[in-house]
């Protein structure tokens, strides 16, 4: 019958899931211990739009599976997560990313790294512990660093994600809210919030050059943080007329595809080498 026709596929769609699920928590185990080279961090730039220069660089993961192929991170983070391997990932990510800090400096580069961390991250003591000491131990500080943490994570975290970020403040990093406009915080939390940057989640940006309410709720956004002394990163700038749009309206930094995708190390240098924005 029909019912036991559609009761097949949902059970099918149900399984091609979870075996993805699990070829993925399986695999990413293995590329996180064994030396196969399949992580690796890109670095996507951030310009002052005042000054037009560098001023920060966001890593971002990428994992290319000898299996699975390119698994984006959207989709494994979100089972690092909940497969309790998150604390793994962040670790290989912290790593790499401030051995590329270390070498960004020896070059000269004076612009700091941007670091995602998912909620489970920024529950855990010894995430920072580890940071501390490899900063340290690399010649390098928290000023070097900023923590990109979304808003729904902060939000699901209530007071103690208050005092963790009071805390992170206190040891020099510098703190920005990810994803802002998506998580709904209400206008008090954003008040005692001790954070340096809003980034405005991308979604409100990609049509910001035709889209009337999108220039609104971004308008409204810039008017909110400046009230609150907050800088304002734009994130998913793809056109000229955003950027133009954003530098008009006092909004501090901007990220996207119009002034750099993320970029893997060598071709970070070669950009940075050949663009004006340095
Ligand atoms: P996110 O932190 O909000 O990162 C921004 C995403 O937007 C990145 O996708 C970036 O490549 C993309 N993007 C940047 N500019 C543009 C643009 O102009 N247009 C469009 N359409 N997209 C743009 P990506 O690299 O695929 O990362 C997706 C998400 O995965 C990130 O969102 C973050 O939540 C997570 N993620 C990535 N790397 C890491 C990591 O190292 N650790 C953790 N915890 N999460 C990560
Ligand atoms: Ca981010
Ligand atoms: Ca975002
Ligand atoms: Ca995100």
């Amino acid at each position: 019958t029909r019912n036991e026709r559609w009761l097949v596929t949902y059970k099918e769609s149900i399984e091609a899931k979870y075996l993805r699920r699990l070829a993925i928590i399986t695999e990413l185990k293995q590329s996180l211990t064994a030396e196969r080279n399949e992580l690796s961090m890109v670095y996507q730039p951030k310009i002052n739009l005042q000054t037009m220069q560098v001023v920060s660089v966001e890593a971002l993961i990428r994992w290319d599976n000898h299996t699975l192929g390119k698994v984006p991170p959207d989709e494994f983070i979100q089972i690092a997560e909940r497969a309790g391997l998150i604390d793994q990932v962040t670790h290989w990510v912290v790593t790499q990313t401030l051995q590329h800090l270390r070498y960004f400096r020896d070059m000269g580069f004076a612009f700091t790294v941007a670091i995602n961390l998912s909620s489970q991250d920024i529950q855990n003591p010894v995430v920072f512990e580890r940071l501390n000491r490899q900063l340290s131990e690399l010649g390098l500080s928290a000023s070097d660093i900023e923590l990109e943490i979304t808003e729904s994570d902060l939000l699901a975290d209530g007071p103690h994600a208050f005092q963790t970020l009071l805390n992170l403040k206190a040891q020099g990093f510098t703190l920005a809210i990810d994803d802002f406009g998506t998580g709904y915080s209400s206008l008090s939390y954003l008040k005692k919030l001790p954070v340096d940057n809003l980034k405005i989640d991308k979604s409100f940006v990609l049509k910001l050059s035709t889209d009337t309410d999108d220039q609104r709720l971004v308008h409204t956004i810039l008017s909110l943080a400046a009230m609150f002394e907050l800088n304002v990163v734009a994130e998913g700038v793809e056109d000229e007329a955003a950027l133009h749009i954003l530098q008009e309206w006092g909004c501090q930094v901007a990220q996207g595809y119009f002034i750099s995708k993320p970029l893997p190390l060598q071709e970070l240098l070669v950009w940075l080498r050949d663009t004006a924005y340095t």
